[in-house]
């Protein structure tokens, strides 16, 4: 019989647990209770005197990016449609995004009735280049729309050269980078606008929520109305009984409002992020000595200039031929059986996944036709493929456990590396 817990031997680890997410205690369920009470609910509904949390929050996470502004909205997907609104992009325009990434970003160009162009990713860190935009630009590129994916940060020096000379704008989605620095700088506020969500799993949670921020003053009024059916915040003091909201109509509005139970919730959760992300570092360096003493495997590379990393999903990358021909997604299961966790490989690239179907929606058939489909996703993506297929990644929950945490992890991967032939 094998050795690997997988196939019925004994795991690496049993009996212990992982740290569970999203974490909260006593302070957390006095914010929410208070937002419940308060039966103010909703940012649209008339206030008590004070400010909506859904405002407060919005201060607050501006404050913490360092960056005059920041609207709160619903869901990170909104975030990205807000952004692009924002800056006016719509029908005949293109918007260049990666495809190594969540769906969202694509579905919100779709979803403006502007065109996706999906390029390319470095294959070590699965993000955009400057080369990979450069040779997707054309007359009609509005924007580029960056991620930055999982442990790391996009070369925004490269990017922030290759957009001005176009002179196109640049788009940060920073859902899976909350806090992350270049030189010395928050992520979000190199480009025009930068998004984020607040999706349960993401490193700063609130169940489902989104903000945009930006130093821009013209771009906030405009993302202020975008995301509240065309209204904004009063200039004047509150009293209680009026509303926060005025009808402002300087631009066509939808509704993507954050509650104030989930701004409640996220109040609770800012102030605790950078000692979560301290603790993840350091648990991410002993991962990363014992990793590097087995040799084949590393993290996914930080630039230089990327002084603080935000990890939401943590890399191991590993050699290629280090499972022999067994595929990622055994290699992953294998581990996830020894340690009692889940592993698994990057989401599939975009031109692989059934999560980018436009043809399925009546919505997109203008610009999703034969050749919109061409412009789009007419490519080689070989970056996203070695990527993909030589990375595992985990939540960034376990990272909040401890030194004999990250050690098992360590002998999982060694455990499953050295027996890799008894999955075949
Ligand atoms: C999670 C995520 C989103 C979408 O955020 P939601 O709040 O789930 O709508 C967008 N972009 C990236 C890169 C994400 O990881």
């Amino acid at each position: 019989m094998s050795d690997l817990a997988i196939l019925g031997g004994a795991p690496v680890r049993s009996g212990s647990t992982w740290p569970e997410w999203p974490q909260y205690d006593e302070r957390t369920e006095h914010e929410l209770l208070a937002a419940l009470r308060s039966r103010r609910w909703a940012v649209s509904w008339p206030t008590d005197g004070t400010r909506s949390r859904e405002r407060r929050f919005a201060e607050e996470f501006a404050r913490y990016n360092d960056v005059p502004h920041a609207v709160s909205v619903d869901h990170g997907s909104s975030a990205l449609v807000v952004a692009l609104e924002a800056l006016d992009i719509g029908p005949g325009d293109e918007v260049v995004v990666p495809v190594m990434t969540w769906v969202a970003p694509v579905a919100a160009v779709l979803r403006v009735g502007a065109l996706p162009v999906v390029v390319d990713v470095d294959p070590e860190t699965g993000c955009l280049t400057p080369e990979t935009v450069r040779a997707a630009l054309s007359e009609r590129t509005k924007a580029v729309l960056v991620v930055h994916l999982a442990a790391t940060v996009a070369d925004l020096d490269g990017l922030q050269q290759v957009t001005e000379e176009a002179g196109v704008a640049l788009i940060e989605d920073c859902a899976q980078a909350h806090g992350a620095r270049w030189r010395g700088r928050r992520v979000g506020t190199f480009g025009r606008v930068g998004c984020f969500s607040f999706q349960v799993g993401k490193v700063l949670a609130g169940g489902e929520g989104g903000a945009v921020i930006t130093s821009d003053e013209a771009l906030y009024q405009r993302m202020q109305q975008l995301r509240a059916d065309s209204r904004r915040y009063v200039d004047t003091e509150l009293a209680p009984g009026d509303l926060e909201l005025l009808e402002a109509g300087e631009v066509m509005g939808g509704n993507y409002c954050m509650s104030e139970l989930t701004a409640g919730v996220l109040l609770d959760q800012l102030p605790r992020l950078d000692q979560q992300h301290a603790h993840r570092d350091r648990m991410a360096a002993e991962l990363e000595r014992g990793l590097a003493a087995l040799g084949d495997f590393g993290p996914i590379p930080v630039p230089e200039h990327a002084d603080q990393r935000s990890i939401y999903e943590y890399g191991i990358r590993f050699r290629p031929g280090t499972f022999g021909d067994v595929p990622v997604e055994a290699v992953a299961e294998a581990v996830g059986a020894e340690l009692g966790m889940a592993l698994w490989p990057p989401d599939l690239p975009l031109h692989r996944s059934v999560m980018l179907h436009p043809h399925t929606k009546n919505r997109f058939r203008l610009v999703w036709t034969e050749q919109g489909r061409a412009r789009a996703l007419g490519r080689e993506y070989p970056g996203a493929e070695t990527y993909r297929d030589t990375t595992l990644v985990f939540h960034h929950k376990e990272l909040l456990g401890g030194e004999e945490d990250m050690a098992d992890l360590v002998r999982a991967v060694a455990k499953v590396r050295d027996a890799h032939k008894e999955l075949l």
